[in-house]
């Protein structure tokens, strides 16, 4: 419990009310602090208002599609299935506004002020409200503003939406052209593809998702191709043109057709948002990609200013910012230090089919340890056995050939994602192959897969 300094409107006064902002005002405020935090969209931030929350609604009504395409092998017969994006888009809408809500009511049980406005750093212990004018002084500043899309320099930017749009588009798209390859493009192109659209996916090299294991990478390929996704690689986006009718032509830079569209998603990465944040009044300097250079601890270059989440650049994920907030707030209020360990953090990617990793790739394995041993298996899903369908799930555990410990786990097919988090407590606690093949398969699921490979 710290005492108010006299001096300091504020113990603390934290900038973004995002997953990170959000948990370290409210267990900053839990341990006694007196805390503020300036939100200048939506109380929630990215991860609930327009990033995980609805774009994990969107990739269900998505899975419907493939339900309702193979409800026939299992005997059900569905006449006229349609799909209405109005009545998705306004479900969904409703949904983020009701855990808007929900994050309101926790900063107002733990008495945390709040300043719905831009707030922007005049000082070590100062920041200034942008509508208002009025300056605010707290005794440590924590700045959690997250990242902002960003849109490549080409004629016709305005032409285009990136993922802070998407979820409010008038209506569903007949043609969609994603820019990017990472996992927000391919969700978003895996979305639009099986709600009907056609979707065709342009990138700057031959490469999807590189952070990946090379064999999910492949098998996602393939498997989206065969879904009706078409890429276009080694192109850049030149030129979006706006047609007489309403419609867009998006001419590429590798001299090849332009493809026509009703929606442009850009999906090109996330930078820092630090733009106009005001860190060099305080002395920071930011790191080239804009983002906000910590210590261990979250501590910045001035010593009152810290910084976790998307804003710091180093794993952009939601679990990863709410510890870094909690951490902070932890050390700075309750004299409890706990270090954020950043190894073997699961992660997903929500396609069509859904694929999740933990710890290393076989590559980066390779390039660590002197022997490792690779167990595959390549398999076809069970729902998929009635049906002409033939996308076949793929299952890869990396293993240090010397100690036997399970390095990484890669998983692409039906619920990966919900498989994965359960095995990814097997690698961070350092479990061996041999444990895996000491525990008894759960049949019939997909997931004894895990514990069958020999
Ligand atoms: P944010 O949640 O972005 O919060 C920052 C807040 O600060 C924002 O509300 C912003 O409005 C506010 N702000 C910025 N500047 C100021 C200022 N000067 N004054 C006042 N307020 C300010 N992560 C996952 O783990 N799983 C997923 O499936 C996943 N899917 C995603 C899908 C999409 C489409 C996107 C865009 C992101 C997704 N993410 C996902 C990433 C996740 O949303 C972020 O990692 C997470 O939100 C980061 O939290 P944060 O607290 O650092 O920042």
């Amino acid at each position: 419990m710290t005492v108010n300094d006299a001096q300091f409107e504020y113990d603390l006064f934290v900038i973004g009310a995002g997953s990170g902002g959000v948990r370290a005002a409210r267990i900053a405020a839990g341990h006694g602090a007196k805390v503020a935090v300036a939100e200048e969209f939506r109380i929630g931030g990215t991860c609930v208002i327009r990033g995980c929350v609805p774009k994990k609604l969107l990739v269900y009504a998505a899975q419907f599609s493939d339900d309702l395409a193979h409800a026939g092998d299992y005997g059900w017969t569905i006449a006229g299935a349609t799909f209405d994006w109005p009545t998705l888009r306004d479900a969904v809408a409703r949904d983020v506004d009701r855990i808007n809500l929900a994050y309101t009511s926790t900063l107002n049980t733990n008495q945390v002020a709040q300043y719905l406005d831009r707030a922007e750093v005049t000082g070590p212990n100062s920041v200034r409200m942008k509508s208002t004018g009025q300056t605010v002084t707290a005794k440590t500043i924590l700045v959690a503003t997250g990242a902002w899309p960003i849109m490549p320099e080409f004629d016709g930017t305005e032409h285009c939406i990136t993922s802070n749009e998407v979820f409010g588009l008038p209506t569903l798209p007949r043609r969609v052209v994603v820019a990017g390859a990472g996992y927000i493009a391919l969700e978003f192109a895996g979305i639009f593809n099986a709600l009907g659209s056609a979707v065709t996916v342009v990138n700057r090299s031959d490469a999807i998702l590189r952070s990946y294991d090379i064999d999910l990478r492949d098998r996602l390929l393939t498997l989206t191709r065969a879904r009706g996704i078409a890429y276009r690689f080694h192109a850049t986006l030149d030129r979006v043109e706006k047609c007489a009718d309403g419609s867009l032509l998006v001419h590429l830079g590798d001299g090849g057709e332009p493809v026509p569209a009703d929606v442009v998603l850009v999906a090109a990465g996330r930078r820092a948002n630090t733009a106009g944040l005001g860190l060099e009044q305080a002395g920071i300097a930011l790191g080239h990609r804009g983002e906000v250079p910590v210590d261990g601890d979250g501590r910045t270059a001035c010593p009152s200013i810290y910084a976790v989440g998307d804003v710091t650049d180093r794993v952009q994920l939601t679990p990863v910012a709410i510890r870094e907030g909690h951490a902070f707030a932890d050390a700075q209020y309750a004299g409890k230090k706990t270090a954020v360990s950043y190894d073997a953090i699961p992660s997903a990617v929500f396609s069509q089919p859904p694929l999740a990793a933990v710890g290393l790739t076989e590559a980066e394995a390779r390039r660590q340890f002197a022997a490792i041993k690779v167990f595959t298996s390549d398999f076809r899903p069970m729902k998929n056995i009635f049906s002409q369908r033939v996308e076949r799930g793929f299952y890869k555990l990396v293993v240090d050939g010397e100690t036997d410990r399970v390095l990484g786990i890669h998983m692409i097919g039906p619920d990966a994602p919900e498989i994965l988090q359960a095995a990814a407590i097997a690698v961070k606690a350092g479990l061996t192959k041999a444990d895996f093949d000491a525990t008894v398969a759960l049949h019939p699921s997909m997931a004894e897969e895990l514990v069958l490979m020999r």
